[in-house]
């Protein structure tokens, strides 16, 4: 036992007298922060001093229970919903006077975490991750979509899909721009979003937005993000544009190695030049991203029918049909991934039509429907 213990036990009787108030300095958890990455989801609480903390992990359902002390909650939100692969939220509360509990409420009992400190600003961070090994090879395995063929298919156990919509460029980088000024980054965003209503209202199916502001989100990301919220779909919107201003029309892409389609190579060019230096990190992962989509080369094509087939019956536009080409923002992509472009932007009859709202939701019907026919064929062929 060293001296401070002992003086301790000698002052304890002295200790429990004094006021509880004055024992303690509480410091207040004044910020959190999650950040989904690919293969882990980091937490950050930021702390106004150096508190401690006790860890626990529990099961049904799985979740990881965090007390702080000295701590006091300041007027954060005391759920805040992650959603991504490992966490589904987080839970605050005041456990008593000087503990404060975080809960983190998982997706799945298999994993790990875990716990560290960091100074300037005082902060507490805990990562959860898969125990396995190696992400990427998990990520290349053949997934189970939506069951397993054993298993029987009935109205109950229908799962809800996940379908995640990318709303093409943003912020600082604008896409194509029309004679009067029409931006592609505008329309693909309203038109993503009315697309995300129909399909949470009239399909009851989950879906998520890389974005739903104007800012800009490098391309590979976009796809980082979709496989952290484990995606069963991934949906580019973008408008066209051309040097001949005479170009017109929809077309629908799915990512592939080898050129198909007039006018492909141009469209993927021009698409693909948001990339910035170090997006696509090296060759290896280059190569690695472009197997995941592989895997999905087949749906994805299927995918871009459905949605080509429904977005002409919705809006009568000249149907320039599915092609296929490099692209960066679908080729990391665990799931079906599909771009489409929903008219030139370059072609002064079609921008006009763009601006419309009356004619974007057109659009966004078209797309909705390819989406969800998609789907429904898909759950006919499984519980045949
Ligand atoms: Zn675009």
């Amino acid at each position: 036992m060293n001296k401070i213990s002992k003086i301790l036990i000698l002052l304890a009787p002295l200790l429990l007298f004094a006021p509880p108030a004055k024992a303690y300095q509480d410091y207040g958890v004044e910020k959190v922060r999650f950040h989904s990455y690919l293969t882990y989801t980091r937490v950050v609480l930021e702390v106004s001093g150096e508190v401690g903390y006790i860890i626990r992990d529990l099961t049904n359902p799985p979740r990881l229970l965090i007390n702080l002390y000295p701590a006091k909650l300041t007027s954060l939100e005391r759920k805040i919903d992650i959603r991504d692969r490992f966490v589904q939220r987080l839970r605050l509360s005041q456990d008593s006077e000087h503990v404060t509990r975080v809960v983190l409420d998982l997706m799945n009992s298999e994993y790990t975490y875990d716990i560290f400190s960091l100074k300037s600003p005082h902060r507490l961070v805990i990562e959860v991750k898969s125990p396995r090994e190696d992400p990427i090879a998990d990520l290349l395995k053949p997934r189970e979509f939506p069951y397993s063929s054993s298993e029987s298919v009935s109205e109950e156990n229908l799962r809800v899909y996940k379908v995640i919509l990318d709303p093409g460029h943003g912020g600082e980088d604008p896409g194509a721009i029309g004679s009067t000024g029409l931006k592609e980054k505008e329309v693909s965003l309203a038109v993503a979003l009315e697309v995300a209503n129909l399909l949470k209202d009239e399909a009851g199916i989950d879906v998520y937005l890389t974005r739903t502001d104007d800012r800009f989100i490098p391309l590979d990301q976009r796809t980082e993000m979709a496989n952290q919220w484990g995606g069963d779909l991934f949906v580019s919107i973008h408008a066209n544009a051309a040097f001949n201003r005479k170009a017109s029309g929809i077309e629908t892409f799915f990512n592939s190695r080898y050129l198909y389609g007039e006018g492909a190579a141009e469209v993927a060019a021009r698409e693909n030049a948001p990339l910035g230096d170090d997006d696509v990190s090296g060759e290896v992962k280059a190569i690695l991203w472009d197997l995941m989509q592989d895997r999905y080369r087949d749906e994805s094509n299927e995918l871009s029918h459905f949605v080509q087939r429904k977005l002409y019956q919705a809006t009568y536009l000249e149907d320039r049909g599915v092609k296929s080409a490099g692209f960066y923002v679908l080729r990391g992509a665990a799931m079906p991934a599909i771009l489409v472009e929903i008219g030139f932007i370059s072609n002064p009859w079609e921008e006009q039509k763009l601006r419309k709202e009356e004619f974007r939701k057109k659009i966004a019907l078209g797309i909705f429907r390819g989406i969800k026919d998609y789907l429904e064929s898909y759950n006919e062929r499984l519980s045949r």
